[in-house]
């Protein structure tokens, strides 16, 4: 990739060029909502439901996005198109605007759109061979009447300071529980367990955003017949599951081979984690938006 464009409130500009006011109450405040979206060989997978769950966290905190899904869509594959890329990684953020210094969103006069795409990187396949091995983390997730984890708001301390406490533990990824000690998710995964060929993930409202790849899985898990529930669950029925995976945008579905030190199952990757990946993959370059309707030569 020569030159990075950057979609920066209605231009394509230079990534050296896109820079944001230090009074966007984005950066102020974290005040705005945002999206992690994968393109798969020109595909943007599951571009309507990342956008449906972006206008949805927008409506919800009262943040108007100055543009139509569809125009949204046509930016993002304009984005891609101008970075030449096929497989990327885009990241849409909306935040409330230029304001002052006061905390008072009526003071900010439009929201700022950035849509960044950039090459992917894939985590190490090995760490798909092997399974993760994860750790229960002291910081809770926030209650949903404080500020809601299905809102994919741009703040995201309690997730960092949960990602902080896994860099400490040693470990790639955190399990959070929610303030009554139900588990969440992890600081920016959702977790399934696998018991008796039955899957349980925890519900929005425990904790918990309601993934993209979480209902993605959900709904290939069904279709091969396996039995969801979407349910509250401690860390004893995460111990002693058969198998326990995460999912989420970066990540796909990836296997969690122990936690808190207890193996779990046989240690490895189970047969139903390795089936939903594989059907997942399948799927990744199905189910989205076309970028490229002619061919196009990107290496
Ligand atoms: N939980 C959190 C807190 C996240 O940030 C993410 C990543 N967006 C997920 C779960 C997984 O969601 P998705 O499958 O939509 O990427």
């Amino acid at each position: 990739m020569s030159e990075q464009w950057i979609f920066l409130n209605g231009s394509y500009v230079k990534k050296e060029d896109a820079v944001i006011s230090v009074y966007d109450h984005g950066f102020l405040y974290g005040d705005g909502v945002f999206e992690g979206i994968r393109s798969y060989s020109g595909n943007v997978f599951k571009l309507h439901e990342h956008l449906v769950r972006l206008y949805e966290s927008a409506k919800s905190i009262m943040l108007e996005i100055p543009y139509t899904q569809e125009e949204m869509t046509q930016i993002i594959v304009e984005t891609l198109r101008r970075n030449e890329l096929k497989d990327g990684y885009i990241r849409l953020v909306v935040s409330r605007g230029v304001g002052d210094l006061g905390l008072d969103p009526a003071n900010c006069r439009e929201a700022s759109v950035i849509v960044i795409a950039e090459p992917l990187r894939i985590y190490p396949k090995e760490l798909y061979d092997t399974g993760i091995e994860i750790a229960t983390v002291a910081t809770r997730r926030n209650r949903s009447d404080v500020l809601n984890p299905m809102i994919k708001s741009l703040n995201y301390l309690n997730n960092i300071l949960v990602k902080m406490e896994a860099n400490l533990a040693g470990v790639p990824e955190a399990l959070m529980l929610n303030d009554q000690g139900y588990v969440a998710e992890g600081s920016a995964d959702n977790i399934f367990i696998v018991k008796d060929g039955k899957l349980l993930t925890p519900p929005g409202h425990v904790g918990a955003l309601v993934g993209i790849t979480r209902n993605t899985i959900i709904e290939i898990a069904r279709e091969k017949g396996y039995e969801v529930e979407e349910a509250m669950f401690t860390r004893h029925e995460v111990y002693t599951a058969d198998e326990v995976f995460l999912t989420g945008t970066a990540a796909e579905v990836i296997a969690v081979v122990k936690v808190d030190g207890r193996v779990i199952g046989e240690g490895k990757p189970g047969q139903v984690t390795n089936d939903l990946l594989a059907a997942f993959r399948e799927q990744t370059v199905k189910d989205g938006v076309k970028v490229y309707d002619e061919p196009v030569h990107v290496s």
